[in-house]
């Protein structure tokens, strides 16, 4: 059996989504954002993201990507095709689980400006410090985090741990 250890409750996750609820609510203040969440594990972190922020014109949207099998990035994304004209002149803030490689934001951030955006900027849960791949660095970050395979708060170990209401460390992965 894989183990997990606490590494984020749910208050002070919790307390930390309020802050930046308050930080982005000033920030889009008379804007029409769209906050876009990556799926799946931003989930839980656009849902009480938008319930923490004080802003009437917020429009909820999400994307699937994905480079990740297991425990490993495969380093390449797919789901980038076809995003059409609902970013075009628009605000938008993606909301992403964690930022490890850069990956992923990178690659969907460069889409999205390509698709007419007016801004493009970047929010995540979590940062950690491995290697950047690509040069990325992410607008608002909730927690840095060590070098360690979390899950819970939206983050899965092949589709399992994704409820859990805290961040927790996988040890002893299977
Ligand atoms: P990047 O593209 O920056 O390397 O990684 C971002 C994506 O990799 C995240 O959205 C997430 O899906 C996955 N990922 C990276 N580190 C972890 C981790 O520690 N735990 C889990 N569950 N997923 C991770
Ligand atoms: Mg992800």
């Amino acid at each position: 059996m894989s183990t997990t250890r606490i590494l984020l409750s749910q208050s002070v996750i919790q307390t930390r989504v309020r802050e930046l609820g308050r930080e982005l609510s000033e920030h889009y203040a008379g804007k029409h954002p769209i906050f876009l969440g990556v799926m799946n594990g931003a989930l839980f972190f656009l849902t009480d993201l938008l319930r923490a922020v004080d802003l009437d014109e917020v429009e909820p949207s999400t994307i699937r990507v994905a480079s990740y099998a297991g425990a490993q990035s495969t380093g390449v994304l797919h789901g980038l095709d076809g995003l059409g004209d609902s970013f075009r002149g628009r605000h938008v803030l993606i909301l992403d689980d964690i930022l490890e490689t850069g990956l992923t934001l990178s690659s969907l951030a460069k889409a999205i400006r390509k698709a007419g955006a007016a801004d493009v900027k970047t929010c995540v849960l979590l940062e950690k410090p491995a290697a950047r791949v690509r040069p990325i660095h992410a607008d608002w970050v909730g927690f840095h985090i060590a070098d360690e395979f979390v899950v819970g708060y939206g983050l899965d170990y092949n589709g399992r741990y994704r409820n859990l209401r805290q961040v927790r460390v996988l040890e002893n992965v299977e």
